[in-house]
């Protein structure tokens, strides 16, 4: 079966980008029946809190990409981590190597290097340069001296476990978004196993756990596919498989430049804090970076159905935010009206900056299948809402103020007694009068309707004056209209 897998780092919350990674890994596995499984990779304590393990949670399960199995936690698996680099020293394909620090600093100024050159095949250019700008970070590989059975004076001495690179051949990684790629395997260097302190280190914990959590495909950052070139060399000292790679292009800013804080929120959860919906953030991240066909907007069942590795671009993607504001007007405007007015009621009530009643959400629920489409995000659509609760009312602007002088407040005056007497209160009843009144009249609805609708708003941005009325109630048009004419 298929096992994915999201491994974050427990050191800040969760971001975006890492959103975007575990969505691909839940919808891979989704899409093949098999599992998503969590790993919180808390190995370096200094910067790992349970603050950001609580974060990261909250974000997914906020996204709905939910595991369904217990996390895993890297470092209480240390032990297991140890064994595994004993059994590689026990095999020969590790060793305990004694060099000093201060004598690696020496070798490294002596600028004991080795060219690097990755070979790629079937990507473009500029992919090949950032490639190859990854891969001469591999330069200097490390030889120890110590790998051949050397072993110093003082066997007391503190040593690191090292990885016996191998010397020959092509360390080839066939990935499913970056196509095959290949560098030399001399470009990589002795890499640590377990530090003088006897601790893991991360290249070894990353392979012994998707080993033992038996992921079958990792899916991740690229910024990680440096890493796979020196996990590669351990899954083949240990005689395990080597799982499917698909190296994800970042996401940049919409300048190009790499994703920072000025771009946009970088926080999963800061999406939710300012009103949007998970299922939009999904729809929207997953599109950025893969496509299927010219469909835009997808909710997870759909994407589990087509999901695949393939139709990952291989470009990086540019974050744009009016195209998630859309992508997110969406998902307001098709969202379940019940659910949906529990999302709003605390952004009604912020933007109120009070509890509104249980009458004036009553009539919110009410209008809000109609008014759905009135913003891109929860408080904008809160925002549409205002003249729900700011009755009439001494502050009204300038062209309402207008609207309710001279004729507009006469005529407002006659169709109070109209309006006093309609016995259906419905949004077409209503309509039937205003039309029937101006006939009898021989009044414009130019002529009637400013004056309502700024009796009745306040002159915000409302919808239609009939649907208005229904909403609010005979009692409360009433009492608007009244606050007036008094
Ligand atoms: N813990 C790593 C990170 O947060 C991910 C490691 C991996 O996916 O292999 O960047």
């Amino acid at each position: 079966t298929t096992i994915t897998r999201f491994a974050p780092s427990p050191t800040g919350m969760l971001h975006i980008g890492g959103a975007r990674t575990a969505l691909f890994n839940y919808l891979f596995a989704r899409r093949n029946q098999g599992k998503f499984l969590l790993r919180i990779e808390d190995t370096d304590k200094a910067r790992s809190t349970q603050e950001a393990v609580d974060a990261i949670l909250d974000g997914m399960s906020w996204l709905g990409l939910e595991s369904g199995e217990v996390p895993i936690f890297q470092a209480a698996r240390a032990d297991r981590h140890v064994e595994c680099a004993e059994q590689m020293i026990a095999s020969g394909k590790a060793f305990r190597c004694y060099v000093t620090p201060e004598e690696l600093q020496d070798r490294r100024e002596r600028g004991e290097a080795a060219r690097a050159s990755a070979k790629q095949d079937g990507i473009s250019e500029t992919e090949k340069k950032a490639l190859l700008a990854q891969a001469s970070e591999l330069l200097a590989p490390f030889r120890s001296p110590y790998r051949d059975g050397r072993t110093p004076a003082d066997t007391d001495a503190p040593y690191t476990v090292r990885l016996r690179a191998p010397d020959s051949g092509e360390i080839s990684v066939a990935d499913k978004v970056q196509g095959d790629i290949r560098i030399k395997a001399d470009e990589i260097d002795d890499l640590i196993l377990l530090r003088a302190d006897g601790s893991p280190t991360y290249m070894l914990a990353v392979v012994v756990d998707d080993h033992d959590m038996g992921v079958t495909h990792v899916i991740r950052g690229d910024d990680h596919l440096r890493n796979t070139f020196r996990q590669v060399p351990i899954y083949e000292a240990m005689g395990w498989d080597i799982p499917v790679f698909a190296h994800v292009p970042m996401i940049h800013g919409d300048d190009g430049a790499k994703l920072s804080k000025r771009h946009g929120a970088l926080s999963t959860t800061a999406y939710r804090d300012m009103g949007y919906l998970p299922e939009a953030l999904n729809a929207y991240l997953l599109r950025l970076g893969w496509s299927h066909g010219d469909q835009e907007l997808f909710t997870l069942d759909e994407a589990s159905e087509v999901f695949s590795l393939e139709a990952i671009n291989k470009s990086p993607a540019r974050l744009d935010l009016a195209k998630l504001n859309d992508v997110n007007a969406h998902f307001i405007r098709t969202c379940d009206p019940e659910r949906l007015m529990t999302l709003l009621k605390p952004w009604l009530e912020k933007a109120a900056e009070a509890p509104l009643s249980s009458d004036i959400l009553a009539k919110i629920e009410t209008a809000l299948p109609s008014m759905s489409d009135r913003g891109a995000t929860l408080p904008e659509l809160a925002e549409a809402f205002r003249f729900f609760w700011t009755a009439n009312t001494d502050n009204l602007n300038k062209k309402a103020r207008k609207a309710l002088s001279g004729d507009g407040l006469a005529r407002l005056s006659k169709l109070r007694l109209a309006i006093a007497n309609v016995t259906e209160w419905s949004d077409t009843a209503l309509q039937q009068l205003l039309t029937s009144y101006c006939e009898q009249n021989e009044l414009s609805f130019g002529q009637i309707g400013p004056p309502i609708r700024a009796a009745l708003t306040g002159g915000l941005p409302a919808p239609d004056l009939a649907p208005v009325m229904a909403w609010l109630g005979k009692d409360e048009t009433l009492r608007r209209l009244d606050f007036h004419l008094a």
